[in-house]
């Protein structure tokens, strides 16, 4: 602002020296007549509003017209003082404030072409007095514009004052929206997270629309199927209600079978024990001891003269012995032994047909009778094959086939209510000497045994081998093994089988729990020595021992036959193993039965004499009714 002013001054010095020279007086008002435009209040008024000269503004009218600069000059002056100042100091400067003037005077004069002369006063200072008119009204405008231009300013600050205010006001505001802006940069970070989260969430909702479908598929394929089931279920109730009704029904039905049931086996109880008493009768009237005769067939079949048997009768046999005459005269004579027994089989019995009539005793046995059922006979005559047989199954002897018919009942007898349990052992008598059948330990530590009679009449051997078997194929493998004890035990010299007795024992137990009935028994089955007497010439040594032995064994098994049968109150039991071993089985509650086994050959006829006539003694014994081992 103070610059301004300096460079007009300049200029207007610079043209008025050139004025000086009186060469360039005449131009100069024609630029004054032009100075009324640039003199307008507008341009100075720019000038002072922007503060900072524009130089290409400030020269244009410096070269139009340095007069009206100077007074736009002096117009933005602050203040009339400063204002004369400054006309005062640039008058001081120039040094020449009248050279200006005349060429202004020369214009207000409007004349400008027509020069004074020197004596014209008058008109000089009229022409003075026109440009003072003139500088008047120029000052007067000039001040009405200072004073438009003063209001402008005061305007423009108050303005200005209202800029401030409201740039103060956006600068609070913009402080604001940048607090604004900050909190919502937190904002953004939370609506970042917030994004993710949900497109975590939408990922895990696409996810569950997914299972949503699956179980959706599944639900409706499970009502299907509850549907069906619904009406499954619905036939099955009325099934059921059908089936409910028919078991009502049918559990009266059995009610009242079981009551059938129950009365019934009360029945068939009372019908086994009624049973076991008939049948006990039968063989009581039959007799407690029975003999049964067999004849051996000769080797090639048949029979030899001597023996014969009556069609007709079943139960006799003749011996016949035909004698030559004493005087020679008359034809030979015969003599016809006859005997009788409760049965006599033939050389073409089979097993199966003997074996019928002992199975009725073998019944007693089960039914709780001891059973005792010998084979007598000399070596040769049948005893073994009676007894044991061979091992088809037609040859098959009283042993087995006792044994399977007590293992087929017992187990009919099951059904009732029966429980069973059998031992089974095997002895062999020889010389009046113990020895187990079923042993299987060491030949060396074979033991010694002893008969024992216990407390409650019971007898048994003592380190003897007792069984327990349950089928029929023990049996018959513990008769294998007594039969291989047998054979190590004989020599070529010695047939041991044919010196010794042989005692199977079948101890038999049965329960009743259901009817608190106990029966126990025992089944002997007797493979007796050979019964042949030896001249006693012929037999020394061991054979004499073995023959003393057997003959005293034998007869005193007669002759406790014949005791129990008079009913003597001494029985000799004790005088032989064979009988201390059997009393058991022998009288008292027992049946008994013998073979006598018949070789048929003519040269066994003494043989066969005998031992017909040791049967028939025994046959003609009655032993008192037996009666069942109860408990
Ligand atoms: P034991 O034992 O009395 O000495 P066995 O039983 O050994 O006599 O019989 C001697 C032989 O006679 C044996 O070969 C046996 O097979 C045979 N035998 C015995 N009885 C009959 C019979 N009823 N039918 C056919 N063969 C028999
Ligand atoms: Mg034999």
């Amino acid at each position: 602002m103070s610059r301004l002013p300096v460079m007009s001054s300049k200029r207007v010095l610079t043209s008025s020296s050139s004025s000086e020279n009186g060469q360039d007086v005449a131009p100069a008002p024609k630029k004054i007549r032009k100075d009324p435009e640039p003199l307008k209040p507008q341009a100075a008024a720019t000038i002072m509003g922007c503060k900072r000269p524009p130089v290409a503004a400030t020269r244009a009218p410096v070269s139009k017209s340095v007069r009206g600069m100077g007074a736009a000059t002096v117009a933005v002056a602050p203040s009339r003082g400063v204002l004369k100042q400054s006309v005062a100091s640039t008058a001081a400067k120039g040094g020449n404030i009248k050279q200006p003037v005349a060429p202004a005077a020369t214009k207000a004069g409007g004349g400008g072409t027509t020069r004074r002369h020197a004596w014209d006063l008058k008109g000089k200072v009229s022409d003075m007095e026109g440009k003072i008119r003139n500088y008047q009204t120029k000052v007067k405008s000039v001040n009405q514009e200072n004073e438009t231009l003063r209001d402008t300013m005061v305007q423009n600050k108050m303005r200005v004052a209202e800029v401030e205010k409201e740039l103060e006001r956006q600068r609070s505001q913009i402080s604001e929206y940048e607090k604004e802006l900050q909190a919502l940069s937190g904002v953004q970070d939370e609506l970042e997270k917030v994004s993710h989260d949900k497109s975590a969430l939408q990922k895990e909702l696409s996810n569950l629309e997914g299972k949503y479908k699956v179980v959706e598929t599944l639900r409706d394929s499970q009502a299907t199927e509850l549907e069906t089931l619904k009406m499954k279920l619905s036939v099955q109730e009325s099934t059921l209600a059908r089936l409910q009704v028919t078991i009502r029904d049918a559990e009266d039905t059995i009610r009242s079978l079981k009551e059938t049931v129950a009365q019934q086996k009360d029945e068939l109880h009372a019908g086994e024990m009624e049973r076991r008493r008939l049948h006990n009768t039968i063989q009581e009237l039959k007799g407690n001891i029975r003999v049964f005769c067999r004849v051996r067939p000769l080797v090639d079949g048949g029979l030899s003269k001597h023996i014969q048997l009556p069609a007709s009768d079943i139960k006799t046999i003749t011996l016949a012995k035909s004698e030559e005459s004493h005087t020679g005269k008359t034809a030979e004579t015969q003599k016809n032994y006859n005997f009788s027994f409760d049965r006599v089989f033939g050389p073409v019995a089979s097993q199966q047909e003997v074996f019928e009539e002992i199975s009725l005793l073998v019944q007693s046995a089960l039914d709780g009778y001891n059973v005792c059922c010998f084979a007598y006979g000399q070596t040769g005559s049948g005893k073994t094959y009676t007894m044991e047989g061979d091992e088809f199954e037609d040859a098959r002897g009283v042993i087995p086939r006792a044994v399977q018919q007590i293992f087929r009942a017992a187990e009919k007898l099951g059904a009732q209510g029966w429980e069973f349990t059998f031992t089974a052992s095997f002895v062999e008598i020889y010389n009046e000497t113990l020895r187990d059948l079923l042993y299987t330990g060491k030949a060396s530590k074979r033991p010694e045994h002893e008969i024992r009679k216990l407390t409650n009449n019971e007898v048994k051997i003592t380190n003897l081998t007792y069984e327990n078997v349950s089928n029929e194929d023990q049996v018959l493998g513990l008769i294998a093994l007594a039969n291989q004890n047998r054979s190590t035990a004989q020599t070529a010299q010695n047939d041991r089988s044919s010196r010794s007795h042989s005692v199977f024992q079948l101890d038999i137990e049965g329960v009743n729990a259901g009817r608190d009935v106990k029966c126990k028994s025992t089944l002997c089955l007797v493979d007796l020595a050979g019964s042949e007497r030896m001249v006693k010439s012929q037999s020394q040594g061991e054979r004499f021992k073995e023959m003393t032995a057997i003959n005293g064994s034998l007869s005193n098994l007669g002759i406790v036959i014949s005791a129990l049968a008079n009913k003597e109150s001494y029985v000799p039991y004790r005088n032989s193993k064979l009988t201390y071993l059997l009393q058991g089985c022998l009288g008292g509650n027992s049946k008994t039965l013998m073979f006598v086994n018949i070789a048929p050959e003519p040269e066994s006829f003494g043989e066969t004499l005998n031992s017909l006539r040791f049967a028939s003694k025994v046959n003609d014994c009655v032993i008192g009714t037996a009666s069942a081992n109860r408990k």
